[in-house]
C-alpha cells in the first residue's frame, strides 16, 4: 500500500512531492493505519477536538466518557448546561475552565447559525467554514482543521507540533516556520484526498509519539532514519 496506491485524486511532481510520499509510504509501512479520529459520532469529534488541546488523548477520553454518560454529547444538551458544570464533567481534560467556555462557544455557534445541525454546517464551503471557526474564540487553527478534516471530511491537512518537529529536524523548514506554510507544504504536494490527509496526519503523530520526542529522539529505530528528505 503506498501513497499512489491506495490514495485517489491526481499526483503533483516534483522533489516535495516525492518526498512527502516516501515518508508517507514508510511511516504506513511501519505503522500500519491509525484509524482515526477516535470519536462515535462527527459532534464527538468536534468536542473531541477542542478537548484535546494541551493534553493527551488518555486525559480526553475520560472526559467523553463523563460526558457521555451524563448524555450530553449532542449540541442540544450541551447548549442548556451551565458552564460550571460542564467544567467539572470534563475535568479530566484538564484547563476544563477554559475549554468548558471554549465547547459552549462552538455550542452556541452550532445553535445559532445552523440549529444545532452539523451537517448544515459541513454543507458550507471548505474555506468559508474554517474562517468561521477561525473567529470563535478558542479555536486555532489545528483545532479548526481537526473539525473540518476528521468530523466534516474536508480535504484539509492538520498541522500539530509533531509535524513541524520532524520537518524541521530533517532540515526541511526552519524553526520559524507558519502553521500555513506548512500545511501548503503538504497541501501543494499531496492529492487533496481527506483519507491521505487524515492517515498521514495520524502517522505523524505516532512517529512523534514513538520516536521523534522532544527531548531525545529514537532516530536508531525511527521509520525514517537514514531517509534523505533535503530537497
Ligand atoms: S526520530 Fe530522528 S530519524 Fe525519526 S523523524 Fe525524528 S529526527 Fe528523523
Amino acid at each position: 500500500m503506498s501513497v499512489t496506491g491506495k490514495y485517489g485524486g491526481p499526483l503533483p511532481k516534483g522533489p516535495w512531492a516525492e518526498r512527502l510520499h516516501e515518508i508517507f509510504d514508510r511511516l504506513l509501512a511501519a505503522f500500519g493505519p491509525q484509524h482515526w479520529w477516535p470519536g462515535e459520532t462527527p459532534f464527538e469529534v468536534c468536542v473531541g477536538a477542542i478537548l484535546t488541546q494541551n493534553t493527551n488523548w488518555a486525559n480526553v477520553s475520560r472526559a467523553i466518557k463523563n460526558l457521555k454518560e451524563a448524555g450530553l454529547l449532542n449540541p442540544e444538551a450541551l447548549f442548556s448546561i451551565p458552564r460550571h458544570v460542564l467544567a467539572e464533567i470534563i475535568r479530566p481534560a484538564g484547563y476544563y475552565n477554559v475549554k468548558s467556555e471554549r465547547i459552549l462557544t462552538f455550542v452556541a455557534f452550532l445553535m445559532q447559525e445552523f440549529s444545532g445541525d452539523l451537517d448544515a454546517a459541513f454543507s458550507l464551503g471548505l474555506w468559508d467554514l474554517r474562517s468561521r471557526l477561525l473567529s470563535l474564540k478558542g479555536i486555532g487553527p489545528e483545532t479548526a482543521d481537526s473539525i473540518l478534516l476528521y468530523a466534516g471530511g474536508y480535504p484539509i491537512f492538520v498541522v500539530d507540533a509533531y509535524t513541524a518537529r520532524i520537518l524541521e529536524r530533517h532540515g526541511l523548514v526552519g524553526d520559524d516556520v507558519s502553521y500555513d506554510s506548512i500545511q501548503s507544504l503538504f497541501m501543494d504536494n499531496l492529492p487533496s484526498d481527506p483519507a491521505l490527509f487524515n492517515e498521514f496526519h495520524a502517522l505523524l503523530v505516532a512517529l512523534g509519539k514513538g520516536h521523534c520526542r522532544k527531548g531525545r529522539p529514537r532516530c536508531e529505530t525511527c521509520p525514517l532514519a537514514g531517509i534523505h528528505l533535503n530537497p
